[in-house]
């Protein structure tokens, strides 16, 4: 098997009421249609599989390779369990609902599925003004089911203004919503589960407003909220400046900063790589792929050195 390449993957795209048109203005990506409002750019869950575009594995998924070919991540053939990770790209045309997400230990007891959904999202462009909401100030579990109860949003929820560039970081149980005119990678748990607290009342065509979910999304909210410490640091490797966002539990991501050469060495199994910005070649064992805006792809557990040459601007991340 293969196990020296990049491994490139296709977004699949997803409607969304709150989507819009910047994953074509803004990535160049076909979309489907006017109301895109994610792209699943590296993805193994069920629910939107990306597709490997090159080498053997061509036209197979990304979840087809975990299964099948375990030694590109480093992991035993026998060993149990789905891919970890989720990368998407947002583009919030319109406010989204709301929500809270459980942590696993939740997520297996009321769903009966492996993963709960930390997150974090890395904010690609934000219009003038735009902030979101990060958490709640509800002291209490009781002030907490009160507030959602009566509706009382404006106490409950805190907002916080963004700009691009800015990194955010969201663990299971924090209430949140990304808010109206900002693009965000995020690198998540490969997860789908969500708790709709609150959708701004909206409603669609038909008149009908989304489900919301307040038992659950009460039981599993964290109480009383608090900011996550990142701890952020920054290295060099020649021409590349490598700025690690957020180390936890789930994943590691870091911001790399491309300008002119750098000779790399892989310390971890596998890297998840996005190209957020710019142009660069990618060189393994003499052969250059080339990377551009949009690109997303894995180098497996073959790739022990690398070269990259060129301009550009990537999330990387690692489980
Ligand atoms: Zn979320």
């Amino acid at each position: 098997m293969y196990n020296n390449e990049p491994i490139f993957l296709k977004p699949v795209f997803q409607e969304r009421i709150w989507g819009g048109q910047k994953l074509r203005t803004e990535f160049n990506y076909e979309i489907p249609n006017d109301k895109t409002g994610e792209a699943w750019v590296i993805s193994a869950h069920p629910h939107g599989p990306s597709i490997i575009t090159n080498g053997p594995l061509a036209g197979k998924t990304l979840a087809d390779a975990w299964n099948e070919n375990k030694e590109l991540f480093h992991k035993k053939p026998d060993e149990q369990g789905e891919y970890p990770l989720l990368v998407k790209i947002l583009d919030a045309a319109d406010d989204l609902s709301v929500q809270v997400h459980p942590n696993d230990q939740f997520a297996r007891e009321l769903e009966g599925v492996p993963y709960g959904k930390t997150e974090c999202w890395y904010v690609l462009s934000a219009e003038e003004g735009s902030e979101l909401v990060l958490g709640h100030l509800a002291n209490t579990k009781e002030e907490l089911e009160q507030m959602v109860d009566q509706g009382e949003w404006d106490k409950l929820l805190r907002h916080v203004k963004v700009k691009a560039g800015d990194f955010v970081y969201v663990p299971s149980g924090t209430i949140h919503a990304i808010g109206k005119g900002i693009v965000i990678l995020e690198t998540q748990q490969s997860s789908d589960i969500t708790y709709r607290v609150y959708d701004y009342d909206r409603t669609d065509a038909a008149g009908n407003k989304r489900q919301l979910h307040l038992e659950r999304a009460k039981q599993v909210t964290t109480v009383p909220h608090q900011d996550a410490k990142v701890d952020q640091t920054e290295l060099v490797n020649g021409d590349l400046v490598e700025k690690k966002l957020v180390e936890e539990q789930y994943f590691t991501v870091y911001h790399w900063q491309l300008n002119g050469q750098a000779a790399c060495e892989m310390t971890v199994d596998y890297l998840q790589a996005s190209v957020i910005d710019g142009q660069a070649a990618l060189t393994i064992n003499g052969q250059s792929f080339e990377l551009r805006k949009g690109s997303h792809f894995i180098l497996p557990y073959g790739v022990r050195e690398y070269k990259l040459e060129g301009q550009a601007e990537l999330i990387v991340s690692h489980e």
